[in-house]
């Protein structure tokens, strides 16, 4: 079998792991340090554990374009020490192998449409709501890059006459991730999500900002199936409160099969904390096949 290589580069943590398709034979995750001893451990685990191809899914923004002087490197993330740092190169001529990369939503959202939860359908939205918030949709089974790639983290949402919390995003204040990420919930009301219980206020007010969010998402992307994933979403009772908000505010405009059933239209990933280095399999199959043709 064809040993492909995928390395989760986020945030918080770097994955590395080694399988096909949807099965991972060897994974490793350690946290994310300043770039040349995070870049040298991930190298290390693919020189130990060999692989025909890598596919690389890193948080962003990210340049993708293949033609740019800047393909391949981290462009203007907040995360200290990380701007501009190339994140493909090291890993192509160290390895010698083919290498192909995208944002890690986008990666999420490939595992997700090739193993997981959009199993057989074209066109899927994965949205990741964790410390911060992002968005990869997949047309026609490709994930849409444009003038860059999506920033759905980053678009704006009417304000909750309630909330009187500015909102966290260092570059907009008050955008969908400054009000509904992680670290909003946490600066907001003290507390870290975790550590409020399931009737505290924070979550009607969270189902409402990310049901505007995917209200706007899905009236432009028209995509046949919502994935919510990341550590925000890791409470079951907020896919019940989003898809009450979500059906509110649609209010029967949109007529289509799959919204009469909203709990299989709006779902959780299936494949866990693996839809990251199962997307960079996808990544690392394509590299594959466009260095043999
Ligand atoms: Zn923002």
């Amino acid at each position: 079998m064809i040993r492909l290589g995928g390395l989760e580069a986020g945030g918080t943590k770097f994955v590395c792991a080694v399988g096909n398709g949807a099965t991972v034979q060897q994974r490793v995750s350690f946290p994310t340090r300043k770039p040349e001893e995070t870049l040298a451990e991930a190298l290390a685990f693919f020189k130990h554990h060999p692989v025909q191809a890598l596919g690389i899914a890193c948080f962003g923004p990210v340049d993708l374009n293949p033609s740019s002087p800047t393909f391949g490197r981290i462009t203007a993330t907040p995360k200290p020490h990380w701007q501009n740092t190339d994140i493909v190169q090291p890993f192509a001529q160290a390895l010698g192998i083919p290498v192909h990369f995208d944002t890690d939503v986008n990666g999420a959202a490939l595992g997700e449409w090739a193993w997981g939860a959009g199993r057989g359908l074209n066109d899927v939205l994965y949205l990741t709501v964790g410390t911060g918030i992002g968005g990869g949709a997949l047309s026609g089974g490709r994930p849409i890059h444009g003038l860059i790639h999506p920033e759905m983290g980053h678009i704006r949402v009417p304000r909750d006459p309630s909330d009187c919390f500015a909102g966290c995003c260092p570059f907009h204040g008050d955008c969908l991730e400054g009000l509904a990420s992680g670290a909003a919930i946490h600066q907001r009301w003290g507390r870290a999500g975790e550590k409020l219980e399931d009737s505290h206020p924070a979550w009607r007010l969270e189902a409402r900002y990310l049901a505007l969010g995917l209200v706007n998402l899905v009236m432009t992307l028209s995509p046949q199936r919502v994935i919510l994933g990341g550590g925000v979403m890791r409470r079951p009772p907020l896919y019940t409160l989003i898809r009450q908000e979500f059906k509110m505010l649609v209010n029967d405009y949109l007529q289509a099969n799959q919204l009469k059933d909203l709990e299989s239209y709006i779902v959780a990933p299936a494949l866990g904390e693996n839809a990251g280095v199962v997307g960079a399999f996808v990544l690392a199959q394509q590299a594959l096949e466009a260095a043999t043709g």
